[in-house]
């Protein structure tokens, strides 16, 4: 078979056996039976079509036999990566990828199913097919001439549809997570690409000290997720949104920004030294890990840097022996947490609690039933068929829920008499209710209203940890303002670590 014959005949073959997800995400998604879903699904099938000769044909022209292996390896895995599909419902994107890079053996092994080797053994019994079939070397112009004509083509058939420009930019990363199988390898791609950046990028802080070495300390970090400070009755709100944490022994810190009003920026902010999403020194966790203290991130969320720690736990990993409702909710980063504290054979053990907290559009879905406190809520994902009233009920109860997930654990900390702790809280950064016109979060920080920067921050204090750092003694009502800069110095501070980086001016119990 000449070279180009096999490359034909490859798509089509690619076309016909792997792409079952991806038509039926299309067919989901045009008007079936209408001239302008027919030219929506002509025009996807030319693009698909040319991209699998441009980058098969690509191939070819680095070698034959790079393009047999590559065939061999496609035959082989897309078998494998569509089970994977259609069995969790997931689509292959950079995200996806990465997760499965982190996942380890026993992670894997749970995925195991019987039916994952019929689709083993089809992969296994096409690569042998293919294998066995021996290529001509065609021509390097005649390939070059091949891969480029069908290319112009279909550039030229898109250009004269660019009606359909918008639908196609519109659903690009979805039909590009189902595109077999440069989904997975161009996503494996870009994920290892940004890894091995963001592994260039952490410059290494100096050493510290502790000045008491052999105390222990507990210290916990809640980060919180689009919590405006305004909907905290701790800071002045009407309605009563606290009503747990009102009754302990917290110091609410007023003033607070936060300096981006998106997750990934603010919690890279949240972590560094400089208090600056673009800098590339280590985050506080990796940092922590290096001076030797047990460092345990937990998270149901995303967009942490990357991190480098001993314990990195998932919702989805403390879901599998979490008991009880709220095993969907924020508390299930509760999970075993305070045995797994005590069983810390480290003096200095920091947890990170990465929080969903109150993220939209979907505030209904963030809290167990019994924490509906304000009624009607929204309930749908298209916030603005919502009322003001009920979508202000549905994200209220999300901070009713985060009170109470904050004072669970200070009475668990609270328990541990004569351990010394602390637990801070601060929201990656606000939220709007439709004030402006605006939802959510996201809008560029110049323009963003103040309910989307202004964030609570609190912290709570055993009395041991109280009593040792003076903290009667600080004036806590005076500090003028506080920020995400404020984090790192100031767990370096309760630690009692001390190195070049450390600034006491940034240290809220140093104040
Ligand atoms: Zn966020």
């Amino acid at each position: 078979m000449s070279t180009i014959k096999y490359i034909l005949s490859l798509t089509f073959l690619n076309l016909l056996l792997f792409h079952v997800p991806f038509y039926s995400y299309v067919l989901e998604h045009i008007e079936v039976g209408t001239a302008d879903g027919l030219l929506s699904l002509f025009v996807v099938m030319v693009a698909l079509f040319v991209v699998n000769i441009f980058l098969l044909s690509l191939l070819a022209l680095i070698s034959t036999k790079v393009l047999k292996g590559f065939t061999l390896f496609m035959l082989f895995s897309a078998p494998i990566a569509l089970y994977f599909m259609s069995t969790y419902n997931t689509i292959l994107d950079r995200t996806m990828m990465g997760n499965l890079f982190n996942t380890n053996t026993s992670e894997a092994l749970s995925y195991y199913h019987p039916k994952m080797f019929i689709y083993l053994f089809i992969g296994l019994l096409l690569a042998y097919i293919v294998f066995k079939i021996p290529i001509k070397k065609s021509k390097r112009v005649k390939l070059l001439k091949f891969g480029l004509g069908i290319t112009v083509m279909g550039i030229v058939i898109l250009y004269i549809n660019s009606s359909k420009w918008l639908w196609l930019d519109k659903h690009a990363k979805n039909l590009g997570a189902r595109a077999m199988p440069w989904s997975y390898v161009i996503n494996s791609i870009r994920y290892k690409l940004r890894e091995l950046k963001e592994h260039k990028k952490q410059i290494l802080l100096p050493t510290a000290t502790f000045a008491n070495p052999k105390e222990k300390i507990v210290v916990i970090l809640v980060i919180g997720e689009s919590a405006r400070a305004k909907s905290f009755s701790l800071y002045g709100y009407e309605r009563e949104t606290n009503p747990r944490l009102k009754k302990e022994d917290i110091v609410v810190l007023k003033n607070t920004k936060a300096t981006a009003t998106y997750t990934t920026a603010s919690v890279h902010s949240m972590l560094s030294y400089v208090g600056s999403s673009s800098d590339s020194y280590e985050p506080l966790p990796n940092y922590l890990q290096r001076q030797g203290v047990e460092v345990i991130w937990r998270t149901k969320n995303w967009g942490e840097p990357h991190l480098n720690v001993e314990t990195y736990q998932r919702a989805s990993d403390l879901e599998v022996s979490c008991k009880g409702d709220e095993c969907n909710y924020d508390s299930v980063l509760l999970t075993g947490l305070m045995k797994r504290i005590k069983a810390s054979k480290k003096k200095k053990v920091f947890v990170v609690l990465h929080t969903s907290g109150s993220h939209g559009p979907s505030y209904f879905e963030k809290y167990p039933k019994k924490f509906e406190l304000f009624k009607p809520v929204c309930k749908t994902v298209n916030i603005k068929e919502c009322s003001q009233e009920e979508l202000n009920n549905a994200y209220d109860n999300t901070i009713v829920y985060t009170d109470y997930f904050l004072a669970t654990i200070i009475e668990k900390l609270k328990k541990e008499q004569g351990l010394n702790s602390l637990m801070i809280y601060l929201s990656d950064h606000g939220e709007s209710l439709g004030e402006y016109g605006l939802y959510l979060h996201g809008t560029p920080y110049s323009i963003a209203p103040d309910v989307q920067k202004k964030v609570p921050f609190l912290f709570w204090a055993s009395n041991s940890f109280k009593e040792k750092r003076n903290l009667k003694n600080i004036d806590f009502e005076h500090q003028k303002e506080h920020g995400d800069y404020n984090i790192f110095h100031s767990v370096m501070g309760a630690f009692e670590m001390n190195s070049t980086i450390y600034d006491n001016k940034l240290d809220i119990f140093s104040y």
